[in-house]
């Protein structure tokens, strides 16, 4: 464990330049590529999805399939996380549509979505953002049926064992609540990094609760990789030193 000198949490709204800054502070490190590890929260929610579809390929001509591929995504988490089986929540329970109208509605879009696909597809990170609705969807359930920090427990083991298995860098992607950060830093010592790129503050509606998380550093993008370069190296000397400063890009 003594070996990993950082465990970073990057928030931030989409293209701030979160990922460019964590492999920038990786490359000034002068962390090999196989020593830097990449814990993404939607990680083990892809993976209880895939397993959840295919235990539901059976279910074509099933006129319940859709209520049971619903129960089979809650089994599939929870098997995951190792906590235990609980029926999915009640169609009511996950429709928000009513009392949100603004915003998205988790049963709605994954009813859409099942509809659609039928689950035919295997998702990964890189067509994560073509199915959302189940990644959505399975969140927030788990978190119904299991408390607020149960997918931050499960990316915590993970964060731990990356530390286990020798990485000197361990950063995570996609936190999007304080449960969250404070699931995650039970097993690290966690820095939470906010990337904020030029004027354009944070309006993402789909993540209020991110607001909410309190950052241990902020970085300001001006939106050159010269000026992300020059952060990136402050940010590795300061973590060698042993703690980021609150603000850089300032
Ligand atoms: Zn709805």
């Amino acid at each position: 464990m003594g070996e990993t000198i950082a465990v970073l949490a990057f928030s931030g709204p989409k293209r701030a330049g979160k990922s460019e800054l964590a492999r920038m502070i990786s490359e000034k490190l002068n962390i090999e590529r196989g020593r830097v590890a990449d814990v993404e929260f939607s990680d083990p929610i892809i993976e209880a999805t895939n397993s959840a579809a295919t235990e539901a390929r059976e279910l074509v001509e099933d006129p319940r399939a859709y209520e049971k591929f619903r129960n089979y995504m809650v089994k599939h988490a929870t098997q995951l996380v190792g906590e235990d089986e609980k029926s999915a929540p009640s169609a009511e329970a996950m429709h928000t549509h009513e009392r949100r109208a603004d915003q998205d509605c988790p049963e709605c879009d994954m009813k859409n979505w099942y509809d659609e696909t039928r689950a035919g597809t295997e998702l990964s990170r890189e067509n994560k953002a073509e199915h959302r609705a189940p990644l959505v969807w399975l969140g927030v359930a788990l978190r119904d049926t299991h408390g607020p920090r149960v997918w931050g427990e499960e990316v915590g083991r993970r964060v731990e064992r990356a530390m286990e298995a020798g990485s000197k860098l361990v950063t995570v992607g996609g936190v999007r609540s304080p449960e969250d950060v404070a699931a995650i830093g039970e097993h690290s010592n966690l820095f939470v990094v906010k990337v904020i790129r030029g004027e354009d503050a944070d309006r993402d509606a789909t993540n209020q609760r991110r607001h909410q998380i309190k950052p241990d550093c902020v970085v300001h993008n001006k939106g050159t990789l010269e000026d992300l370069e020059i952060i990136a190296g402050l940010m590795a000397d300061d973590l060698v030193g042993g703690g980021l400063k609150p603000e850089y890009g300032v």
